[in-house]
């Protein structure tokens, strides 16, 4: 077995590092803003300013997101201004990808529920110090200026405090930065937290909260959580009243789908205040493909339905859009709902979409996804203005 060797020099304002095999296991992980990168070389500077040169010296080796697998992951590829982090193992992360909307605090792989379609299972690790530090690195380097940054996990809530102290610093740090976090809102269940929280929270933060069905029997076997309904249906409650801004999420399955008109009209009776609302195709990945027999259901299938929510929400003012489906596989009258919403490192089309018609304004669909749509179908006249 090769014995990994990292050797550090000091430059005029920094270090050199010099990886030498595929192997080194650094002591511990790097993060800085790519100042410059070639094939073999890459220069981060790090949160104190220092410079850092990372040179690769095996043969093999050419500069990608992941050391053990280049050129897989090409789209990703590091350009200058990321954020990177170089790992124990050698492998680097994009952690902030420059000019991109899509960057996000990922908090902790620890969630209260378990849903049946989450495409990043939760893990009983203990991981809240370790991402809170790196989260916190990456505050210090990302642009103040930056329009939107998410916040996700798991579930954010379980970080407790420190939840507080990230939504502090953005909105001392980041005025007129959007946030986006996505929560499952149970913990909003206590008025007192809920109260606490609103105090650190940038007046343009908004929660993305789900809520699967009108029928708490329904929703609770979706999330996997006893009571979690009841948790939410309260904490969305709460929520308002402190001032928190809140989206409601609905990943459509074959669980809930029949019943998407009349969530549709519990949320306009019970939650008028929402400011927008998100009807989302499911990502087949994690969970979602070990429960597929359960939860898929086609488009094709629930398109009446998702059209009766859509445009009954929009009859009441209610703002509301469609997530992560395919322009063509979306009835034309929702056309005007749907949004680019798949991350661009996740998104794909397929080789018909060449011949499509409204490829700029289709989202695609997800490259992780296991399971694909079979009917993919390219417009082939332009009638979205129609
Ligand atoms: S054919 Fe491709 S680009 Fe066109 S709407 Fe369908 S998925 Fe989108």
């Amino acid at each position: 077995m090769m014995v990994g060797i990292m050797k550090m020099k000091y430059l005029d304002h920094g270090f050199k590092i010099i990886i030498e095999t595929f192997n080194m296991i650094a002591k511990s992980y790097i993060i800085g803003v790519v100042e410059d990168i070639d094939l073999h070389s890459i220069t981060l500077k790090n949160k104190e300013g220092f410079l850092i040169k990372i040179e690769v010296t095996s043969e093999n080796f050419v500069f990608s997101d992941y050391f053990i697998r280049p050129k897989k992951f090409s789209k990703l590829s590091v350009s200058k201004l990321d954020i990177i982090k170089i790992e124990k193992r050698g492998g680097v992360k994009i952690l902030f990808k420059h000019g991109s909307n899509d960057n996000l605090l990922f908090v902790t792989d620890q969630c209260n529920s378990s849903c049946l379609m989450c495409s990043q299972p939760p893990k009983n690790v203990d991981d809240i110090e370790y991402f809170y530090k790196i989260n916190n690195e990456i505050l210090s380097l990302i642009p103040k200026d930056i329009e939107v940054i998410g916040i996700s996990g798991g579930e954010p809530t379980l970080l407790g405090e420190k939840l507080n102290l990230i939504l502090k610093r953005l909105k001392l740090e980041f005025p007129n930065t959007r946030v986006h976090i996505l929560s499952n809102g149970r913990k909003f269940f206590d008025k007192n937290y809920v109260s606490r929280l609103s105090l650190d929270i940038n007046k343009l933060a908004t929660f993305g909260i789900p809520l699967y069905s009108d029928i708490a029997t329904i929703h609770d076997y979706v999330v996997q959580a006893k009571n979690a309904f009841y948790q939410t249906a309260i904490g969305l409650h709460n929520a308002a009243r402190f001032g928190l801004n809140i989206e409601i999420r609905i990943v459509i399955t074959k669980l809930n789908y029949e019943r998407l008109p009349k969530l549709a009209k519990y949320i306009f009776m019970n939650y008028p205040f929402v400011e927008h609302v998100a009807f989302m195709g499911v990502e087949y990945t994690g969970f979602a493909v070990v429960n597929s027999e359960l939860i898929k259901v086609n488009p094709d299938v629930y398109m009446d339905q998702l059209k009766e929510a859509v445009l009954f929400l929009n009859s009441m003012k209610i703002n509301t859009s469609i997530y992560n489906l395919p322009l063509c596989l979306v009835h034309r009258k929702l056309w005007p709902f749907s949004v680019k919403s798949i991350s661009d490192w996740k998104q794909e089309y397929s080789n018909d979409c060449k011949l499509c018609e409204e490829v700029n304004i289709c989202g695609g669909f997800f490259r992780t996804s296991r399971l694909k749509y079979n009917n993919i179908n390219p417009i082939l006249e332009k009638k979205y203005n129609e």
